[in-house]
């Protein structure tokens, strides 16, 4: 059962709410949105269920809940959630293209690029300043330095931006600079990071750990909803299967699940998913047709010479050429790109 507070519900109003769920021997999961308290009641269904919590004041619904994740359901909530990054809106109808380099290898790299995304239509910046590599040895991102440069280019350009997180450490860092912040296929399950995340205000993209069943994701996202941090946009970025020819498995399918048992936006990586250049176009398309909330792409502007990730990265004139395709696409069912 969820316990939807009114807008302006006091905290004795719920604290009232929290004190009658204990007296019955429920737990009581509160999180406190930037809009309004919502109340989650682990306990005896049939107990919780019987009493009337529409009569105490400050309540403005109970919800029943099935699924182990609440808050992120559709029963809890039947609109779409429209997640506001920087001044773009995401969800419910409005698509949102992300793109630029994988990683911020230097000012003139980042700029080049955010340039080219922002003139093709890119409406959200990408960029990272930790980069999660399978090696070691590998190049790690430029830290606090690439998160400075990704802030002038913004600024620059008035384009909000998007960055990973690894750390629980960084959470503070990467929160104060980016406008919408990520949490890796990695770090799905990194269950200290997602409630560090939950705890900030900046909005979310979740992807889906590549081993992770849609049920798994959704339980993440409820990690982070449960803290406090609302403002979740989910990503399908492939799943690991037998199939070697791609880097992974574009699970399409998961778009209409996950808006079916959720209220929270979806988009598609298909660049990390598809794992080389000429799959981004053709999985990007099948995004848009089955009606995912965006896309998150990879755009250099010398792909032979990225330190991350050159295989799958569209050149500029790609990108800008994919867009076109896109609005055709979105026109026909019915979303402005
Ligand atoms: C990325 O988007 O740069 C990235 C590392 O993606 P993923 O976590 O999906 O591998
Ligand atoms: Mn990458």
């Amino acid at each position: 059962m969820i316990i939807v507070m009114a807008f302006e519900a006091t905290a004795e109003q719920v604290q009232a709410v929290v004190d009658r769920l204990r007296d019955v021997g429920a737990d009581a999961h509160v999180s406190s949105g930037q809009r309004r308290t919502v109340i989650g009641a682990v306990g005896d269904r049939g107990i919780i269920q019987q009493l009337p919590w529409e009569a105490m004041g400050g309540v403005e619904r109970a919800v029943p809940v099935l699924k182990e994740f609440k808050f992120v359901s559709r029963e809890f909530q039947a609109e779409d959630s429209v997640i506001t990054v920087g001044d773009v809106p995401v969800g419910g109808g409005h698509f949102a293209m992300m793109a630029g380099p994988c990683a911020v290898e230097s000012r003139e790299q980042l700029l080049a690029s955010a340039e080219a995304v922002k003139k093709a239509g890119a409406v959200i910046l990408r960029g990272d300043a930790f980069k999660p590599r399978t090696s070691p040895y590998s190049f790690q991102g430029l830290g606090e330095e690439a998160l400075i440069l990704m802030r002038e280019v913004r600024d620059l350009l008035g384009m909000p931006f998007i960055a990973e997180v690894l750390d629980p450490r960084d959470v503070e860092v990467v929160s104060e600079y980016a406008d919408l912040i990520r949490v890796g296929t990695r770090n799905m399950a990194n269950f200290t990071l997602l409630r560090e995340i939950g705890r900030q205000k900046k909005p979310v993209l979740l992807k889906r750990g590549f081993t992770a069943t849609i049920d798994e994701w959704l339980n993440a996202a409820e990690y982070i909803y449960k803290e406090g941090n609302h403002d979740i946009i989910m990503c399908e970025r492939g799943i690991r299967t037998y199939e070697p020819s791609t880097r992974n498995t574009l699970d399409i399918s998961a778009v209409p699940v996950v808006k079916h048992l959720s209220h929270l936006p979806v988009i598609i990586d298909p660049s990390h998913s598809g794992g080389h250049k000429y799959l981004v176009g053709p999985l990007a398309k099948a995004a848009v047709a089955i009606g995912a909330d965006g896309l998150l792409i990879d755009v250099h502007q010398a792909p032979e010479t990225a330190k991350v990730d050159g295989a799958q990265a569209l050149l500029p004139d790609d990108f800008m050429e994919l867009m076109d395709e896109l609005r055709k696409i979105g026109t026909a069912v019915g979303l402005s790109i």
